[in-house]
């Protein structure tokens, strides 16, 4: 709902058109009000080493407990709030959520101190000047080990504001982070890119996961996007992985973690230290 109103705005005004602006304005204001009240809740997907068949850290993902609406998707609200400049209070939470987290779990279990945390940044935060004094102030506060946080940027976005964005990279790299090129695969951006911007890590679109067809020789384009992690010295994630299939062809491609419905859902937090503990040896 939200994706098809936060189009609308960009298109001339006209009397159809009312209500829907009328709507966007109401979602708006509600997502304002939401900040004020603090209605977000992070969930956490886990992400599974292939190596070891152990989960090796964990996405955090956002969502919206709507008073009236129930839960919400990050994919509804995560544009208004990008159009409105509310993603930046909404994403600095959920940064600072997810770290509290970690240190709860590695304080809870001292085998989980390599543990790491996976937080999807907008690329709209990194033309705040104080991202970083901001990151830093919630490394500080929560005590968390930088090299266990990881942060993801969606390939789509990464090219506006390349030289700004590049030098926030670079320090977010001295200070230990890792960084993740998130969705890769189904941005603008030339491979060239991936040469002059810091990244760790390349996650692999679902959208390619998916086309692993069972009983069809095609690996689609994984094969390719492995290649490409590796001759550029970065380890890969492979997201949307929801059968044993794919889990046993990625194994074979010798691709480092993955990620999908088949190990779990995005889960609450109560859920986490359970799952830990009881989930197989993939
Ligand atoms: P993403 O970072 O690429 O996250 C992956 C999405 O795929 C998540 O959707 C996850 O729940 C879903 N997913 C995981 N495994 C599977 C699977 O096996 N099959 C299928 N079909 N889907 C799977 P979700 O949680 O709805 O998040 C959607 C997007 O919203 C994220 O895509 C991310 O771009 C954005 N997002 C989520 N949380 C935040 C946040 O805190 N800040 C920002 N800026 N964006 C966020
Ligand atoms: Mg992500
Ligand atoms: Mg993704
Ligand atoms: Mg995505």
């Amino acid at each position: 709902r939200a994706k098809a109103l936060g189009k609308a705005r960009y298109h001339v005004f006209n009397p159809e058109m009312h209500h829907e602006a009328t709507q966007l304005l109401e979602l708006e204001n509600d997502l304002r009000r939401a900040v004020e009240r603090q209605e977000f809740i992070v969930y956490y997907q886990p992400i599974i080493s292939l190596v070891t068949g152990k989960i090796s850290g964990l996405e955090a993902l956002v969502r919206w407990q709507h008073p009236n609406h129930g839960l919400i998707s990050p994919t509804e609200f995560i544009p208004v709030a990008e159009e409105t400049g509310l993603i930046h209070a909404i994403n600095i939470w959920v940064l600072r959520s997810a770290c509290e987290q970690l240190t709860i779990w590695q304080n809870h279990n001292s085998t989980l101190k390599s543990l790491t945390i996976s937080v999807n940044l907008s690329v709209r935060l990194f033309s705040h000047p104080k991202l970083l004094a901001q990151i830093d102030q919630i490394i500080q506060e929560t005590k968390i080990n930088p090299a266990c946080l990881e942060i993801e940027i969606t390939e789509s976005v990464i090219m506006e504001n390349s030289q700004a964005l590049k030098k926030i990279l670079e320090q977010l790299r001295e200070r230990k982070i890792k960084l993740v090129m998130d969705d890769f695969g189904t941005g603008y951006s030339s491979l060239s890119y991936l040469y002059s911007f810091p990244f760790n890590v390349l996650k692999i679109d679902q959208s390619f996961v998916k086309r692993m067809h069972e009983n069809e020789e095609s690996m689609g384009l994984v094969p390719a996007v492995l290649g490409i992690a590796k001759s550029m010295g970065m380890s890969a994630i492979a997201e949307g992985v929801e059968t044993t299939f794919q889990l046993a062809q990625l194994k074979n491609l010798n691709c480092n973690f993955a990620q999908g419905y088949l190990f779990s859902r995005p889960l609450q937090p109560e859920l986490v230290l359970d799952f830990i503990t009881n989930s197989p040896q993939w």
